[in-house]
């Protein structure tokens, strides 16, 4: 079983590429998704979360108020640790439950959306990364008309996340989303293929650590 890590940057493309993916038959396994199921009242998630940040950080409706904690976690690193430390294992757990169902299912590979992938550090737990990459332009003008940002909130979002660029010198492969959608699409269906057919990307830039 494959994993095809999927990321970008904010407003590149990911979500189109991977309902792209999702249309061709892949199962996408989505990292936001799971860090949200993770936390849900009554999993063990939700009690070391609560253990760690008190009760000051769960709503009244028993729910897990993400917006109070990622406050929390945004302006204190070693906070954002620890949560970090409560939710990678888990998701990574639910991630690789996921892609074992696949692989029953008799699938090849499995797309793991990771927004900010490169950030947390998961590059090396993928088989392939594949990067979804637009000129700064196009991305600020995309993320602002998705959003009906200004011009001005959208560059202090993009500027929250890690370099695009450098996320595309890193990825074994690199969509080029700056194009018209059939453009996209057919880059995302010669890899897809690729990958089925058990061929390897024709970059290889990073040292893998195999998450079986
Ligand atoms: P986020 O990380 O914020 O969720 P994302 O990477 O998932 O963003 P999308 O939501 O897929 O980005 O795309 C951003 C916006 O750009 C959307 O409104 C989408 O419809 C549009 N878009 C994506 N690709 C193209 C394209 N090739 N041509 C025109 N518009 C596009």
């Amino acid at each position: 079983m494959k994993w095809i890590g999927l990321t970008g940057g904010i407003g590149s493309g990911k979500s189109f590429v991977s309902s792209l993916l999702k249309k061709m038959g892949a199962t996408i396994i989505d990292a936001d998704c799971l860090a949200r199921e993770v936390v849900k009242p009554g999993t063990p998630g939700y009690r070391a979360v609560a253990a760690v940040f008190g009760d000051n950080i769960v709503l009244p409706s028993g729910e897990i108020d993400r917006r109070k904690l990622g406050t929390i976690v945004f302006a204190d690193a070693s906070a954002r640790k620890k949560l970090e430390q409560i939710l990678h294992p888990r998701i990574l757990a639910r991630a690789a439950e996921a892609a074992q169902a696949a692989a029953a299912r008799g699938e090849l590979a499995v797309v793991f959306d990771v927004p900010l992938l490169f950030e947390v550090g998961w590059q090396v737990q993928m088989d392939e990364v594949w990067v979804v990459f637009v000129k700064p332009q196009v991305q600020l003008q995309r993320l602002c008309a998705r959003d009906g940002m200004t011009e001005a909130e959208g560059k202090h979002r993009i500027s929250l996340q890690g370099d695009l660029n450098e996320k595309a010198t890193q990825a074994d492969v690199c969509i080029d989303n700056n194009g018209a959608e059939e453009a996209t699409l057919l880059q995302v269906k010669e890899q897809w293929l690729r990958v089925l057919q058990g061929t390897l990307p024709k970059r290889r830039i990073l040292e893998r650590r195999p998450h079986e």
